[in-house]
């Protein structure tokens, strides 16, 4: 038997893995004891993996050969690697050639390896000349990105996992992380029971079960968070709870915010929030003092947020005002102290990191920056990178429905599924002229619209790296090889770009000299390239190489040439990368809901994870155990709104936004408020049957959601839409 050491490919915690092997077979996984994410727990869904990658279902549902569609509808028909990439590539430079280069876009996914991630974003930017690529990180971590740059200067998550053990006060807002992240929710248990004098602070409109443990719920309603924020600091003021010597010392724009947050009365704030102003109250002196009561005792609070706070029409402001609260009162730059985003995918950080997003460039470069764009240009040995940012994700697909993009790339990830407006994304893929899927699962509900379809290797198989939450890198390991003729991502997005480069740039050097057919030394030559374009800035890991990883196990950025280990967590010297090394004060007013509920849509429709299903179900799906704490779909109200209606659980009932309709079972769920709803955000088409509102089939609550977006991160407000809910 084999053991080979690699990642989970789920959620943002990053856990290691030991795979166990037997030839191509994987015959087992166990947590990595050795990992400093995990320390060898794993969740159901970790713990499971090897049983998702052997089941019966996996293997038959896996892309195992190139396969072409002569006709949309027509049951795709296989052909050779060499017929697939340069019919692709044909395809591709004529769109080009005809249309210019943004007639073409990537949407590509936070579950690439930072590999991956770097050839796609360099094929895109740098041989095509286009910014439009974009990814499912936008759906995912692009608010926190923005929250970060706007006050703290830079996209760098400041804390650790490790500060969950020296925070007095937690405040665990938009994440229910006992189900979304397991395993470092066990770790806020640990740290408990070692401190019984830690307070936590919950605010979520579920009692979720992570609000279970909270000494503190606060029940806020939908969207309302900044208001909430804005309200804390207002009573912080008015008490004297702020750090007046840290806000002198770091930071800028403190006046302003403080006259915005002078309307935030905590009367006003209860109303909106709907808490009362006692629970506001504490939360303010708890988060402030660090869970004394005494700022003259101030201990150390650290923020865990996610979904709830990015998947929002108000998403920047949301997370730079949960910032200003850490600046405001010092509770930054110190162990268990600093605002703390959950990465919802395993590598959407990787994913920033090289830049792969339509409005960054590698190593957390901006595109709007002609110097950056020169030194990336310098880098990749192309004359310009273009400026015209990309279409984000949701711009992408109205571009492709509108006839603007014409030619589509998608990897590793199912927009016909996890898009919101469902409606308007299908139209995109039904009017693109040539869509290609690169995926590993013929199950995904975005294959069914793929003139070509790319096997892709996926978990187990693939090797490069990846970054969690806390910053750390770690490698992938391939335990078996690839299936069939599947190929890794990032070989794939070379292959075509060779092909590419032969009608757009013939005669020339190529810009993707990396081996194809040495796995490990090409995901390497990608690594080191990525590595060479960090240097001198906030994110420089020059000093860590492969073997690095390998001798010293995963690895926190930054770590310099001349570094010993990487940084745990930053600005303890109260120095930010801003220009004037000062953190900024952001001043957000609170705005409603994008689609406020109203008579004739009364219901609040708010949408999460189960715990033990990952995505759109491609990988969990396959396995019978993983359905064992939730069978199956259900639309859940409060058991007052169902008695009101006459419903009984295990009712059908038609849910109906503006833009489409689901029919799934009803079940009465105490842990919501009045007038809200609930759906799990995994089931697609084989679990709910749904429609757009002009009649087209559609799969999932995301036909039901809304595609407004925040005008500063553009992540939609995938966690929120009004809603009726009547009998079927
Ligand atoms: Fe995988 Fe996340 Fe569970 Fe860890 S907590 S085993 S990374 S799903």
């Amino acid at each position: 038997m084999q053991e080979t050491p690699s990642t989970c490919p789920y959620c943002g915690v990053g856990c290691g893995v030991i795979i166990e092997s037997t030839g191509s077979q994987i015959t087992g996984v166990r947590g990595d004891p050795n990992h400093p994410a995990n320390f060898g727990r794993l969740c159901t869904k970790g713990s499971t993996l090897h049983l998702t990658a052997t089941s019966t279902i996996t293997l038959q549902t896996r892309l195992l050969q190139p396969q072409h569609r002569a006709q949309r509808g027509d049951k795709p028909q296989p052909l050779p690697w060499d017929a697939a990439l340069a019919m692709a590539a044909d395809r591709f430079a004529s769109t080009v050639t005809q249309h210019g280069p943004d007639a073409v876009g990537f949407y590509v996914s936070g579950q690439l390896l930072t590999e991956d991630y770097y050839v796609f974003n360099k094929l895109a930017k740098g041989l095509i000349a286009t910014n439009n690529i974009d990814t499912n990180s936008r759906l995912c971590m692009s608010s926190a990105v923005a929250g970060y740059k706007q006050t703290l200067g830079a996209d760098a998550p400041p804390a650790c996992y490790d500060d969950v053990h020296h925070a007095q006060c937690l405040f665990i807002v938009g994440s229910n992380a006992a189900w979304a992240h397991p395993v470092l929710f066990r770790r806020i248990e640990d740290a408990r029971a070692a401190n019984p004098g830690m307070k936590v602070i919950v605010a979520d409109p579920r009692r979720t079960d992570t609000a279970g443990m909270a000494d503190l719920f606060l029940p806020i309603q939908p969207g309302s968070d900044v208001m909430l924020f804005n309200g804390m600091l207002h009573l912080m003021l008015w008490e004297g709870w702020v750090d007046a010597s840290y806000i002198a010392a770091h930071t800028t724009g403190f006046d302003a915010l403080k006259a915005l947050v002078r309307d935030a009365t905590p009367e006003r704030v209860a109303q909106v929030c709907g808490i009362s102003v006692a629970d506001l109250t504490t939360a303010a002196q708890w988060f402030a003092t660090g869970a004394t009561g005494d700022p003259q005792r101030r201990k150390a609070t650290l923020s865990l947020y996610c979904q709830g706070l990015n998947q929002s029409s108000s998403g920047t402001a949301k997370n730079a005002a949960l910032i200003n609260l850490h600046l405001a009162t010092g509770q930054i730059g110190k162990p268990g102290a600093g605002p703390f985003s959950l990465t919802g995918q395993p590598n959407a950080m990787g994913g920033r990191e090289v830049g792969g997003l339509a409005n960054l460039l590698s190593a957390h470069r901006d595109l709007a920056n002609p110097a950056h764009r020169a030194e990336v240009a310098a880098l990749w040995g192309v004359a310009d990178v273009p400026s015209q940012p990309g279409k984000t994700a949701v711009e992408m697909f109205q571009a492709a429905a509108d006839g603007e993009i014409k030619a589509l790339w998608i990897a590793c990830t199912n927009p016909a599924q996890s898009m919101p407006d469902q409606a308007t994304v299908r139209r995109a893929l039904q009017r693109a002229e040539f869509v290609v899927v690169q995926e590993a699962f013929a199950t995904a509900e975005t294959c069914a619209y793929a003139d070509l379809l790319l096997p892709a290797t996926t978990w187990g198989e693939k090797t490069g790296t990846v970054t969690n939450s806390e910053r750390r890198i770690s490698r992938v390991r391939s335990a078996v090889p690839a299936p069939g003729q599947a190929r890794h991502d990032w070989a794939i997005a070379v292959q075509f770009a060779h092909q590419l480069e032969a009608r757009l740039r013939p005669g020339q050097p190529t810009l993707f000299p990396y081996a194809t057919d040495h796995a490990d030394a090409g995901a390497e030559a990608v690594w080191n390239e990525h590595r060479a374009s960090t240097r001198g800035r906030d994110l420089d890991i020059t000093g860590l190489s492969w073997e690095t990883l390998e001798s010293q196990g995963p690895q926190q950025w930054p770590f310099a040439a001349d570094a010993a280990t990487g940084k745990a967590r930053l600005y303890e010297d109260g120095i930010f990368p801003t220009t004037d090394g000062r953190a900024r004060f952001a001043a957000h007013a609170w705005q409603p809901t994008a689609e406020p509920r109203e008579s004739r849509y009364p219901f609040s429709l708010t949408t999460g994870r189960l715990r033990d299903q990952w995505h759109g179900m491609t990988r969990t799906g396959t396995l019978g155990r993983l359905f064992g704490h939730v069978a199956e779909p259900s639309v859940q109200l409060h058991p007052q709104d169902m008695e009101r209606r006459g419903l009984h659980n295990g009712d059908l009932v038609h849910v109906t936004s503006k833009r489409g309709s689901i029919v799934v079972p009803v079940q009465a769920d105490a842990t919501l408020g009045l007038s809200q709803a609930f759906m799990a955000m995994h089931w697609g088409s084989e679990f709910l049957s749904g429609s757009s509102s002009t009649g087209e089939r559609l799969a999932g609550v995301n036909a039901l959601t809304t595609s407004v977006f925040c005008p500063t991160s553009k992540q939609p407000e995938l966690k929120h839409a009004a809603v009726k809910v009547l009998k079927a």
